[in-house]
């Protein structure tokens, strides 16, 4: 088993650690890519260091989650209410680089301990990419084998990691629902366990019991509004539903891609207590937007939305790449995009947190590849 040494147990606690060590032990942290730690000191999470400057993780698999909530203030549109802060959650620093550790980890967890996976066992996946890598990921530290379904929309950079965990991986032809193609699979293998991610309850409470209480504690309950795009919705379903008990002022703000079916049925539910499922459309940012609604979402918690274009969600990610030192995905663009519009919108004081839900060099023959923006005619807006 992998032993690391002089890292702490938890990718944001490593954050916290270094930050610790280079400003001491109270008050705002820079973050060790720019940008500030808040209160990560005072996250009950974040104690797993237990005092100590030289922790070792005993397993890799303890490095999920306890991601840093960095300070990204400096991206708000001018004109801004000065008291406004804009956090966003570094979920890229997972160690399979993206908030999918969390859902994969609660997934093996409860089906071990119930008997649904035993060890021997194939796992089943279906997937945009970052599931099936946290699938991988996790199967390789536990010992079981591992089948990844994706599409042709799949960058070949997130394809190319799955395969290297040691999965065998398939992509679905255009058209193909990846679920249906998971679903058939663990019938035709009655002993494979199917992940079924869309609509595993283990999927919103790993967001609830984990990425929650750290947003939750990382502002000191200062919080006041939560921005975050959805494919499964366990994110949003799971933070939002958590934060909304510490405080039901909360607002939570679902971004979504033009395109997505989302923005229609959360809008038509509204208004009418039933939602309308619109012509899905087409969009290029990866992982997030759907045309279906999946079991794992729970729209009652959404407050408001906010739909982003392909082009501001990548010009965004330049910005945050050139301008901030962030290298995040175009699901990280999209959510800061739509937290900057939010933000611009209010006339007080807030505490608004978004979430990078996976890292940038996943997307770097796509969304920081010059050609294939021009190609797809959304290359950014200069900065
Ligand atoms: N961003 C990316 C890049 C993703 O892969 C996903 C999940 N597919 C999300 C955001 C959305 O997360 P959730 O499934 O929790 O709604």
């Amino acid at each position: 088993m992998l032993k690391l040494a002089t890292v702490a147990a938890g990718a944001g606690a490593l954050g916290y650690l270094l930050a610790k060590q280079q400003h001491g032990s109270t008050g705002a942290k820079r973050c060790p890519f720019g940008g500030t730690v808040s209160n990560v000191a005072d996250s009950p999470a974040a104690g797993s260091a237990s005092g100590s400057e030289e922790v070792i993780a005993s397993t890799y698999f303890e490095l999920i989650g306890n991601t840093p909530l960095v300070d990204i203030t400096a991206v708000a549109a001018a004109g801004t209410h000065p008291g406004v802060r804009l956090y966003a959650k570094a979920e890229f620093l997972n160690p399979g680089l993206s908030t999918k550790d969390r859902i994969m980890r609660n997934i093996f967890e409860k089906a071990e301990a119930d008997g649904r996976l035993k060890p021997g066992m194939t796992i089943v996946a279906a997937s945009s990419g970052n599931t099936g890598a946290a699938t991988a990921m996790l199967a390789a530290m536990k010992g079981y084998q591992a089948v990844i379904i994706t599409n042709a929309k799949c960058s070949a950079e997130k394809c190319a990691s799955i395969t290297a965990y040691g999965a065998r991986l398939i992509i679905t032809p255009t058209g193909v629902d990846y679920m249906e193609e998971e679903y058939k699979m663990a019938r035709e293998n009655p002993d494979w366990f199917s992940v079924d991610q869309y609509n595993n309850a283990a999927n919103p409470e790993a967001h609830y019991q984990s990425t929650g209480p750290e947003i939750w504690a990382q502002t000191g309950g200062k919080v006041t509004h939560f921005v975050a795009a959805g494919s499964t919705g366990g994110t949003i379903t799971g933070v939002g539903k958590y934060l909304k008990e510490q405080n039901p002022a909360v607002q939570i703000v679902m971004s979504d891609p033009n395109g997505s079916v989302f923005y229609n049925f959360w809008k038509t539910l509204k208004a009418t207590g039933t939602g309308v499922l619109d012509k899905p459309g087409k969009f290029l940012v990866e992982g997030v937007g759907k045309n279906n609604i999946p079991g794992a979402m729970d729209f009652g918690v959404v407050d408001d939305m906010i739909q982003v274009s392909d082009k501001d969600s990548f010009t965004m990610c330049k910005r945050l790449a050139e301008a901030e030192g962030i290298l995040a995905g175009g699901s990280s663009g999209l959510n800061v995009a739509a937290s900057v519009q939010l933000a611009a919108s209010l006339t007080g004081p807030a505490v608004v947190v978004t979430t990078m839900p996976d890292l940038g060099v996943k997307y770097l023959s796509k969304v920081y590849n010059s050609k294939w923006l021009a190609d797809n005619n959304v290359a950014p807006s200069n900065l």
